[in-house]
């Protein structure tokens, strides 16, 4: 008789970016009636993370303590294989011989969610493949298509990519990166990036921004507001310069708009910030800003000026136009829809299109008149639909994009459909080896069985 399994999904994570784009997430499913997140950090930003999650109000099940600096890439990895692999076996015991695709209490964990693109989300994904879990892949399908940049994370997304069973895509884009390698569309969901869930959330709290320089903006309500961030490294030097003077020119041309600098800590982009704007009385300087405060700053700006990544998604998710201080973006469905302006690094420019943007609402309007195409702030409710359908057969959510088939994504996880006394179920059968082979004829290789999606039985 298989064991059923039970509606406890493994979140595991390990960094600052990771906790802020998985808490709406663990919100969710820590307030859904059925599901329930066991969320497992690895203790590499321990406290960042821990400070992310705690005003989030998750709780967090286990940590890895895989905290240690220094650490190699190789060693995390294996470090966090063992500490999930020791953390399952302690909480529900060695992989079950077979389990069905029924939901009881107490017992195996339904799946194993996973971020993006850091190495302990690939040894996440390569850990629980092994104790036989189905990986959810959150943040699925972004793709620069060379291995070597960003390294490693462009490889970990595409190792995360063969394991996952479910990959939950921010753009449609991602999902085509996804078919181009292979990965069935019916595995695929188009939901939104949660970043942008996160955002949200946090800007709406209203944060005291807690620091002298900004006390002026807990008060002042109505004058325009412009957040500039410069720190790239292919922008050091004369980028950096540029849009500082920009910036200096434009609080010359426009004596009503304020402006607030949060300047990266990096020594040569710090020193060219301050060197142009430390006697500017329009400029605010303040150092780098805890997320929440500046998802508030975000949502109060008229306008964001920046050479970021993540700036990009979030600002138009809030309704505020972006100036992309860089000659090139991997963000080109933001350029397309509208929401994002490419300026690169010159003066001249940045100052010209700020000053469109600062006095003409026509322009100002044109940045929102597209939806964000990075999100809605409702990815996690997507994505939390589709697991309570995998796991429940629950009805399919509303698709966003192509959308998916349970029966494709229970197959790659090595379910396969069975008529048993009670009536048809998916089974999950035991691996055809659990250790390496002393002799390669031990290997079974299993036929794959054929399963009907549309022959579904509610279970
Ligand atoms: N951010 C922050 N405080 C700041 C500046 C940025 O919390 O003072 C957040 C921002 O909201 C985004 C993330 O940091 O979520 C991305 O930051 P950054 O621009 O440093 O990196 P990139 O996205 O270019 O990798």
């Amino acid at each position: 008789m298989p064991l059923p399994v039970s509606p406890e999904i493994l979140v595991v994570l390990g960094t600052r970016p990771e906790a802020i784009k998985l808490f709406p997430l663990i919100q969710r499913l820590q307030d859904h009636p059925r599901l329930r997140p066991v969320v497992v950090t690895t203790g590499q930003h321990k406290e960042l993370v821990d400070y992310v999650l705690e005003t989030a109000g998750c709780e967090i099940a286990g940590d890895l303590g895989v905290g240690r600096p220094g650490l190699t890439l190789n060693q995390l990895s294996s470090s966090v294989i063992a500490g999930l692999d020791d953390f399952v076996s302690a909480r529900y015991g060695p992989p079950p011989e077979r389990i069905s695709g029924r939901v009881r209490e107490d017992h195996y964990p339904a799946g194993c969610i996973v971020h993006g693109d850091t190495s302990s989300a690939a040894a996440a994904a390569v850990a629980a493949f092994h104790l036989r879990i189905p990986v959810i892949h959150v943040e699925a399908g972004l793709r620069t298509g060379t291995t070597l940049s960003p390294f490693p994370e462009e490889l970990n997304r595409q190792l995360v990519a063969r394991i996952a069973s479910f990959h939950a895509a921010p753009t449609r884009a991602n999902v085509q990166n996804l078919v181009r390698e292979g990965v069935d569309i019916g595995r695929t969901f188009v939901t939104g990036n949660t970043g942008i869930d996160a955002l949200r959330w946090a800007a709406a709290r209203e944060v005291p921004y807690g620091r002298p320089e900004l006390a002026w903006l807990e008060d002042d309500a109505t004058s325009p507001v412009v957040t500039v961030t410069a720190h790239r490294r292919e922008n050091w030097g004369e980028g950096i310069a540029n849009i500082a003077r920009a910036t200096r020119r434009l609080a010359d041309a426009h004596p009503d708009v304020r402006f607030v600098v949060p300047v990266h800590p990096n020594p040569r982009v710090a020193q060219t910030v301050r060197d142009e704007l430390d006697d500017v009385p329009a400029v605010t300087l303040t150092a780098p800003m805890e997320y929440h405060t500046f998802a508030r700053l975000l949502a109060r700006s008229t306008l964001v000026i920046t050479d970021s990544g993540g700036i990009q998604e979030e600002a138009p998710a809030l309704g505020v136009p972006v100036l992309v201080a860089r000659t090139t973006t991997e963000r080109t469905e933001g350029v397309e829809a509208g929401v994002l302006e490419l300026v690169g690094t010159d003066a001249d420019t940045i100052v010209a299109s700020a000053g469109r943007v600062l006095t003409d609402p026509a322009a100002r309007a044109a940045f929102s008149r597209q939806p964000n195409p990075y999100g809605d702030g409702h990815a996690a409710e997507r994505i939390v639909a589709a697991a309570e359908h995998l796991v429940f057969n629950s009805p399919v959510p509303q698709t966003s994009g192509p959308g998916f088939v349970r029966a494709q994504v229970l197959e790659w996880a090595g379910f396969h459909r069975t008529d048993a006394v009670e009536g048809p179920s998916y089974v999950r059968e035991p691996a055809a080896v659990d250790h390496v082979p002393a002799d390669l004829e031990d290997v079974v290789i299993k036929p794959k069985s054929t399963v009907d999606p549309y022959d579904e039985v509610s279970e």
